[in-house]
């Protein structure tokens, strides 16, 4: 294998090749063994699940092949905060074997409380220290945490990836930028953990103080997660810090980063299917998808002792991608989040996310980023305009040569996503601007 991508660093780095490497039979032998573990844990401990499995007319005995589990009931976030505290915990909170706390932030209803054991601690600390291997890291690397430490997973989620790996821990939380810059330098970090856009406003500000970390720094790796990071910005934290950045995925309520996370190929997460199980459902009918194709994301937890999950449903859209990656990894690889089944639209029956408007417009050199999808109804169908906005040197006073592009848009549109909307070119800077989030989507449609 040649080195074309990433750290630059010579061979691949593995923290646990045994998993990461594991053949898929004896990979699903473990996963059953530990899903009817599970399963059986969720129906002696925890009131909800006993509840679920009876309605449903299930016992743990019915669970005898990896299908089965698409027999077991689901768990929503709303359940999650009905069971707030400790309702969904398997063991009591006020027991020895229960070692820590961490919760969602709770802005809209009761927080999402979760519990860790040891074990559970342990096992997710592995999880991050695959992270550390994956951009080139290892028990020599110094590993600077920038992700805020608390209630919130980041910072105590990576800071244990360190500590499993026997990397140097630099624990900074987020904060005192300046300060950040400095210790990076001095300490001589290799490897950075926070979000993305903190690892950009940690690298501008390096510059800003005169300093070119990607010539000076030893910083080489970035794993950044806990919010969507563009190709676009990438790009410019792994030019201006001079690192290999790698998209960590993780959610409070079913673990903190590490329950996937990209290599340095860079072409998908690899999922800690030792640890979850990744479904892949239709989010109306709930019945699963295609590899390859969208879907809800769902997990289910397979070692957790203190908070197990059954059948989670994330409402994170992404997909199982084919094929085998070349860091011969055999964890299976879920795409980058595309959205949330909140933002999904339904055209004509084709399931549909803005984002995927977005990747057919980024290969038009017309237009810029902005745009808008408005629904209306006509009759009784949904009707659908796509707005996108030209860039200032596109000559807006020929109509046939907007004509021409509203086509090739259209076509393009038509033979990606299999949807019909209707192109509407607009001109420089007249789609709206956004401060905080770009609106996108604009539902005039009366129900
Ligand atoms: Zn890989």
């Amino acid at each position: 294998m040649t080195d074309t991508a990433g750290t630059g660093r010579g061979p691949e780095k593995y923290f646990q090749p045994e998993i990461e490497k594991m053949d898929r039979e004896s990979l699903e032998a473990l996963q059953l063994e530990r899903l009817k573990q599970t399963v059986a844990r969720c129906y002696e401990n925890i009131d909800f699940y006993k509840a679920a499995f009876d309605e449903a007319g299930i016992t743990p005995g019915d669970i005898n092949t990896l299908d089965d589990l698409q027999k077991l009931p689901f768990t929503t976030k709303q359940d999650m905060r009905d069971a707030y505290p400790f309702d969904l915990f398997a063991i009591p909170a006020t027991d020895a074997r229960v070692q820590r706390f961490h919760a969602s932030s709770g802005t809209t209803g009761n927080a999402t409380v979760v519990g860790y054991t040891q074990n559970d601690i342990d096992n997710w600390g592995d999880t991050f220290a695959r992270a550390i291997a994956q951009v080139g890291g290892d028990e020599q690397s110094v590993l600077q945490v920038s992700y805020g430490y608390g209630l919130f997973t980041g910072g105590l989620g990576a800071h244990e990836g360190g500590i499993r790996m026997g990397s140097a821990i630099m624990p900074m939380s987020s904060g005192n930028t300046k300060r950040q810059v400095q210790m990076m330098r001095d300490m001589g970090a290799d490897i950075l953990a926070c979000t993305p856009s903190y690892a950009l406003l940690i690298a501008d500000t390096a510059i800003d103080l005169g300093f070119d970390p990607a010539k000076d720094f030893k910083i080489s790796g970035a794993i950044c997660g806990a919010e969507p990071c563009s190709e676009g910005m990438r790009k410019e934290i792994e030019e201006k810090l001079g690192v290999t950045m790698v998209d960590i995925y993780g959610l409070s309520e079913v673990m903190g980063p590490g329950v996937s996370c990209e290599c340095r190929y860079q072409n998908g997460l690899h999922v800690a299917e030792d640890h979850f199980i990744i479904e892949i459902l239709d989010p109306q009918t709930l019945e699963p998808v295609p590899d390859g194709e969208y879907g809800e994301v769902v997990f289910t937890t397979l070692t957790k002792e203190c908070s197990p999950l059954i059948r989670y449903r994330t409402r994170d859209i992404s997909r199982i991608l084919l094929g085998e990656c070349e860091c011969g990894r055999t964890l299976r690889r879920m795409d980058r989040i595309q959205g949330r089944t909140d933002d999904m639209l339904i055209i004509r029956g084709v399931n549909v996310f803005p984002s995927q408007f977005q990747e057919v417009l980024a290969s038009f050199d017309e237009l810029t980023s902005y745009y808008q999808i408005v629904l209306s109804n006509k009759g009784p169908l949904d009707h659908v305009v796509l707005k996108v906005e030209t860039v200032p040197s596109f000559d807006f006073d020929e109509i046939r040569k907007i004509e021409a592009l509203q086509k090739r848009i259209d076509a393009e549109i038509k033979s990606n996503l299999q949807v019909s909307v209707e192109v509407k070119v607009v001109e420089p800077k007249s789609i709206e601007r956004s401060e905080g989030k770009a609106r996108r989507v604009i539902d005039e449609r009366v129900k």
